[in-house]
Order: structure tokens, then C-alpha cells, then sequence
């Protein structure tokens, strides 16, 4: 299993700066989601860590050792594209042995590998066809096969489920998640879907503008965003400003326009900060809900608000509520009960559910 590392890897196109400085481990078996906006420089680090693309500055390294001159075919990183490119004359079959010949891999083996690659995708049954003759999703996974059965130290995977219908995308990303992690390999998975990122990540680093963001375990990036761009980009957000008046070890009463607000996290006295606060980490303290509230949620701890139900969203499993407080209005994820328009409400959350972030 290969080490993978990036050091303050840098690409320009002309005044375009695709790549910004970008340092990444990714660790041996590890699968490394690259995550962000179309055009913030992924498939220029894929490629670059392929050896398909010279950095204008920085390096590469495989367990240790600096592979930034090293050509492609001297890295065992394969890349399974976007456009998948497959060999329109070749069949199935023959496009998956085509790397594991090149890599003279023959007989049983070769055999072996290429079963088991078909088998994982499901493509077994369509062995004899040629690429023309299959949708976009089953080329895509012929690419994927292909891309597998050479057994790449690192496995580079740029927007791979992006032309499969919804259904399937979702029973590949688990079956994408059990193979590399089965095979061992060191994978670097590209996509801007930030729910296939959550959902089958180790670590998820997020890029914007050719710079990296964050890295961290899809937890980590939910719960612990280190700026307001990283809050709104992963999931939802209310966030507020606020000056931090009293400080007590890591709790610190913030006022804010919705009222003083006790929070945890690292601020000094009188600075202005920002705060998220998750819609889902709101609770109603509506009088209907009053028999279901638990002791933990009569602590004197919780930070309490009130106001008046603007909009209330039936949503199935949950209900979504914005509540006006003093001219500022927060989003609220529930479960049902409906709240009535221009109804009173109260609000209480947690003051470790409140992020301090850092700009
Ligand atoms: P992503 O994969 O995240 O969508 P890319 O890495 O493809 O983004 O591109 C990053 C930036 O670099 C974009 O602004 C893109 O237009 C630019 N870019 C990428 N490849 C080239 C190229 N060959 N020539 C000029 N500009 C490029
Ligand atoms: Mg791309």
C-alpha cells in the first residue's frame, strides 16, 4: 500500500492559478475524497499526481519518495477518467486485459483478475461487446474494471459515477467504497457531489479556487467547519456574527443581533466572530411538545430564543421552519409537528452546537 503526498503543488494555466500550494497525505488504503466547485483545480491534481501533468511548482511523493519526474508509466497510478476512453475497437474483455498486458500479466492470473474486475462492476454477461454497444453507465464501469484490474498503488478516480442514473450511483458508491477498501488501494476519488463525498469518504479534502479549505473525516467537516465558506458548502448553515464579551476557559458569551448567546470554542474578549449553528441542532420548545422534553433539555445550559414561525415546510421525515428572532431568521430542521404561521415559538440548542469559526 502507497503513501501519497503533495507538497505546496502548484499549477498556473497562463493567469489561471489551477492548483494553489496544495499539501495533502493521503495515507496508505486510504480513500481520499478531492471535493469542491467545478473548475477549483481537482482533475488538475489527479492528473498531476498520475504524472499525466508537470506542476509548475512542488512535489509528489509515494512512500517517500519523490516521484514529481517520474513518467506516467513508471507510476503504478492509474487514472479512470470522466469521458471513460476505452478502445471503441476492442471489446469489453479485451479493453480490460489491455492494461494488465501492458503490464505483462499473463495466463491464470490475467484470467483471474479480469473475472473478478468484470464480476465486481457487474459487466460479466457483456464481456464479448464493444463499447458502442453499452449505455454511458456500463462504459463507465468497464472503465472503472479496467482501471481496477491492474492493481494500482494508487487508484485515481476523476467524477466516476457521474453519468450513471441515481439509483445506481448510490449502489456504486458503496460497492466503489468495499472494493478499494477489499483491494487495498491507496485511492483519490474526484467529485463535486458533496453527498457521494459524505457518504463513502475516509477524509475529504475541500478545494476552492485552486486552495485547499479543509481536510477531515466527513464528521470532522460537518461538525467542526473552520470557516463560513466550509459551513454553508457542507450541509446547511444559520450563520450570525457576534462580539465575544466574557470569556471562561473554552465557554464564551457572545451577543449577537438574536440575543447573547453562550457558546464553545476559542475567541478573545472583544473580537468579532462568526458563528454556525446546524438547523437540525435547533430544538421547538413548543407548549404541544412540552411532555416529550427530556431532563437534558430543561438544563439552565441551553441557550433559549424565541420568536415567530415565518414559513413551515412539511418535508416527510422532517419539517423545515424558518423563526424570525428580533429581524433575523433562522432555519430550523424538526421533526413534525407543523408550526402555524405567525405562531409564538421557542428555540433552544446547545452551546457546544455552536461553532465558532474561525473567519
Ligand atoms: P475541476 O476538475 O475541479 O472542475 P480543473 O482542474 O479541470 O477543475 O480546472 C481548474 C482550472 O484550471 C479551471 O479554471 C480550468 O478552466 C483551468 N484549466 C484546466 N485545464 C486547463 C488547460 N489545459 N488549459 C487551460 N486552463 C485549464
Ligand atoms: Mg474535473
Amino acid at each position: 500500500m502507497t503513501q501519497v503526498q503533495t507538497r505546496q503543488l502548484t499549477k498556473r494555466f497562463g493567469k489561471t492559478v489551477a492548483l494553489d500550494q496544495v499539501d495533502l497525505c493521503i495515507e496508505p488504503g486510504e480513500l481520499f475524497f478531492l471535493l469542491g466547485p467545478s473548475g477549483c483545480g481537482k482533475s488538475t491534481l489527479l492528473r498531476m499526481v498520475a504524472g499525466l501533468l508537470e506542476p509548475d511548482a512542488g512535489s509528489i511523493l509515494f512512500n517517500g519518495r519523490d516521484v514529481t519526474a517520474m513518467p506516467t508509466q513508471r507510476r503504478n497510478a492509474v487514472m479512470c477518467f470522466q469521458n471513460y476512453a476505452l478502445w471503441p475497437h476492442l471489446t469489453v474483455k479485451q479493453n480490460v486485459e489491455f492494461g494488465l498486458k501492458e503490464r505483462k500479466i499473463s495466463g491464470g492470473e490475467r484470467t483471474k483478475r479480469l473475472n473478478e474486475a468484470l464480476e465486481s462492476v457487474r459487466m460479466s454477461q457483456y464481456a464479448q461487446r464493444k463499447p458502442n454497444e453499452l449505455s454511458g453507465g456500463q462504459q463507465q464501469r468497464v472503465a472503472l474494471a479496467r482501471a481496477m484490474a491492474v492493481r494500482p498503488d494508487c487508484l485515481l478516480l476523476d467524477e466516476p459515477l457521474s453519468n450513471l442514473d441515481a439509483k445506481l450511483r448510490n449502489e456504486m458508491r458503496l460497492e466503489i467504497r468495499s472494493l478499494c477498501k477489499s483491494a487495498g488501494f491507496t485511492t483519490l476519488y474526484v467529485t463535486h457531489d458533496q453527498k457521494e463525498a459524505l457518504s463513502v469518504a475516509d477524509r475529504i479534502a475541500v478545494l476552492r479556487e485552486g486552495k485547499l479549505m479543509q481536510v477531515g473525516t466527513p464528521a470532522q467537516l460537518y461538525q467542526q467547519p473552520n470557516s463560513s465558506f466550509m459551513a454553508e458548502f457542507i450541509g446547511q448553515a444559520n450563520l450570525i456574527q457576534g462580539r465575544v464579551l466574557e470569556r471562561d476557559g473554552e465557554w464564551l458569551g457572545i451577543d449577537t443581533p438574536i440575543g447573547q448567546l453562550v457558546a464553545r470554542g476559542e475567541a478573545q474578549l472583544g473580537h468579532t466572530v462568526r458563528l454556525c449553528l446546524r438547523p437540525e441542532q435547533i430544538y421547538l420548545d413548543d407548549a404541544s411538545l412540552a411532555g416529550k422534553i427530556s431532563d437534558a433539555a430543561a438544563d439552565p445550559g441551553w441557550n433559549r430564543l424565541s420568536g415567530e414561525c415565518i414559513s413551515s415546510l412539511f418535508l416527510g421525515e422532517s419539517s423545515e421552519h424558518v423563526v424570525r428572532v428580533r429581524h433575523r431568521e433562522l432555519r430550523v430542521l424538526a421533526t413534525p409537528p407543523q408550526l402555524n404561521v405567525a405562531e409564538n415559538i421557542s428555540l433552544r440548542f446547545r452551546p457546544c452546537d455552536v461553532r465558532v469559526l474561525s473567519e
